[in-house]
This record gives structure tokens, C-alpha cells and sequence, in this order.
């Protein structure tokens, strides 16, 4: 790797090769469509811990709500939480929502074009910010996430970390093409350099790489914990009802469930299903029953549905039943 970081004809070469990799085989998304800095931001923070296949239908329908970041700055916080029901971790829609506000307030309405200018944004950290002024405004300046870090790690044949990560991964860099350059980093990572198994008979810059598969440099599998969760669905006509999550919790404060029950009490689960949330694999059985109504819960129209923050369990349970 000393020779790769520091040899300029290598070093030219491997960013020629990856970037025409890149150019022939990267995958069609749709937030490489165009390079409107509004719509690569809500990719980066849609695509933080949550995976493509899931963001894909997801974008669209956002930026068909909030086609540009006036209206999202102008939207109810509940209508953001809405619009990204499914994709978890709230605290990145909040965050987004209140970046935009103050781009409106503050920037007449354009997103700042330096990483240092982005990085002060609320929800934007080092990596977004220099994914963005890259893709959008051409800085060059390296972005480094968990992709880009395995991919140095594996070249480098060590674990880089830190400044050293990050200094490694600039001098890497396209200058002339840094956007496309980070994205191309990106890509290897999530198609070709794999966690498990990196596939390195089809790497573009196999001849280039000091581990090429010899040492799998990937995290211990962390256990996930299991848990049993029984909801109870409760429909009359046309309203069901549901349960409002307290503020004060870290995850998915005030958004939108059925209620939960002790068990099934007697009645044969309606539906059985498994859903995973940051280290924990739920086993949800939902039974039809009926619950007395309490306090924090309301009576919800299925017109109202549409439009209110419901966790993506709860969408999922309530499609299932055809509610929406
Ligand atoms: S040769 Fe293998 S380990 Fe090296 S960068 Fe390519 S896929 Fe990763």
C-alpha cells in the first residue's frame, strides 16, 4: 500500500481502473439519476444503516412529498415522519427536517457547498458532508464509511483507522473526478469487496490490493438478541386502534402502533411474523382482539393513516390486514 499511496503512476492507474469499473458496472439508482444536492442528501441519510433495496422505493416517494427542501422545511415534523415510516431510525428524519429549516432560514434555501459548511448542519457528520460536496459540488475531499473503510483496510492489507483512515483515503482520491471517485470506493465495497466474502477473481484493482481474500478483515458476527412481542389488532368499521410511543424513548419516539398485549390471551395468533430492529430479532404475533381504549391511544380513520408516523411494523401488520 506504501507504493500504492505513494507511487503517482500506481496510484493514477488504480483510480483509472476503479473508475471505469465504475462507470461500466455500477448499479442503476435512482439517487445517481441526477447530481441536485437536495436529492443526494436525502439518499446519504436514507442510505445511513438501512439497506439499498429498502431506500430505493422509498426516495422517490419522499421527493414526490418533498420535492425540494422549501417544502420539507415548511412540512409538519409529523408529516417527515411519515414519509419515512419503514426506513427507521427516526432521529435522521428529525434531523433532516430541522437541517432544512435552517438552510431555508439561513442559506436562502441552497444547501451550503463545502463539506465544512455541511458539516455544521444538524444529522450531517464528517462522511455525509464530504459524500455531498463531493457528488454535488465536486470538492474533492475523501468520504469514508464502513464500505470505503474495509476497502482501504483489505488494499492496505492492515486496519487503518482514524486520521490515518482518513488521510490514506485523501490521497487516494480522483481530485478531478472526486465524486464519482468516493461512489466508486463505495460501490466495490458494497458489490464486489464484501464483508464475508470478497469476490476477487471480478475486483478491478485485484492487482493492485494486498490482501486479495487472504485475510478476511471483517467483524465477529455479533449475536443478535431474540424477543416475543403480541400486538392486538382492534378494527371497528373503519377506524382502528392505536398507540402512540412516549417522547422520551430513543427509539421511534411518538410514532404510531397497535397496542401491545401481555400475550395472546387465549385467541389464536392472527399473524405471525419476525421483524429486526438494531440487535434484536422480534418474533410478533398479532391476534384480532378487542382492547379497551386508553390513555395515549386513539381511534385512527384510514384516511388518517395515510398521513400519520407509524413505525414500519406497524405498516407492515396493517397492510397485511388491508387497513392501508
Ligand atoms: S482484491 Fe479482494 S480484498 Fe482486494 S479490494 Fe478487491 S475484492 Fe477487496
Amino acid at each position: 500500500m506504501v507504493s500504492l499511496v505513494n507511487n503517482a503512476r500506481l496510484r493514477r492507474h488504480f483510480q483509472q481502473r476503479l473508475l471505469s469499473w465504475y462507470d461500466r458496472d455500477r448499479r442503476q439508482l435512482p439517487w445517481r439519476e441526477d447530481r441536485n444536492p437536495y436529492h443526494i442528501w436525502v439518499s446519504e441519510i436514507m442510505l445511513q444503516q438501512t439497506r439499498v433495496a429498502a431506500v430505493q422505493g422509498r426516495y422517490r416517494r419522499f421527493l414526490q412529498r418533498f420535492p425540494n427542501v422549501e417544502k420539507l422545511a415548511a412540512a409538519r415534523e409529523s408529516s417527515v415522519l411519515a414519509a419515512w415510516s419503514g426506513l427507521g431510525y427516526y432521529r435522521r428524519a428529525r434531523m433532516m427536517h430541522a437541517a432544512a429549516r435552517i438552510i431555508v432560514k439561513q442559506h436562502a434555501g441552497r444547501l451550503p457547498v463545502s463539506s465544512s459548511k455541511l458539516f455544521t448542519l444538524p444529522g450531517i457528520g464528517r462522511y455525509t458532508a464530504a459524500a455531498i460536496a463531493s457528488i454535488a459540488f465536486d470538492e474533492p475531499t475523501a468520504a469514508v464509511d464502513g464500505n470505503v473503510e474495509r476497502v482501504i483496510g483489505r488494499l492496505a492489507g492492515t486496519n487503518l483507522r482514524g486520521e490515518d483512515l482518513w488521510q490514506t483515503a485523501q490521497k487516494l482520491l480522483a481530485q478531478e473526478n472526486p465524486g464519482n471517485f468516493n461512489q466508486a470506493l463505495m460501490e466495490l465495497g458494497a458489490t464486489i469487496c464484501l464483508p464475508r466474502r470478497p469476490r476477487c477473481t471480478v475486483c478491478p484493482v485485484f492487482h493492485v490490493c494486498r490482501t486479495r481474500s487472504v485475510l478476511p478483515m471483517h467483524k465477529p458476527f455479533s449475536r443478535q438478541k431474540k424477543e416475543a412481542v403480541h400486538y392486538a389488532l382492534h378494527c371497528q368499521n373503519d377506524l382502528t386502534f392505536l398507540v402512540k410511543r412516549p417522547g422520551d424513548i430513543s427509539l421511534m419516539p411518538e410514532m404510531w402502533e397497535l397496542p401491545q398485549i401481555e400475550s395472546a390471551a387465549g385467541a389464536a395468533p392472527w399473524l405471525t411474523l419476525r421483524h429486526s430492529i438494531t440487535a434484536t430479532d422480534f418474533r410478533i404475533t398479532v391476534s384480532k382482539i378487542q382492547v379497551r381504549p386508553t390513555a395515549g391511544g386513539r381511534w385512527v380513520s384510514r384516511r388518517q393513516l395515510a398521513r400519520m408516523p407509524l413505525t414500519g411494523l406497524a405498516r407492515k401488520i396493517l397492510r397485511a390486514a388491508n387497513v392501508i
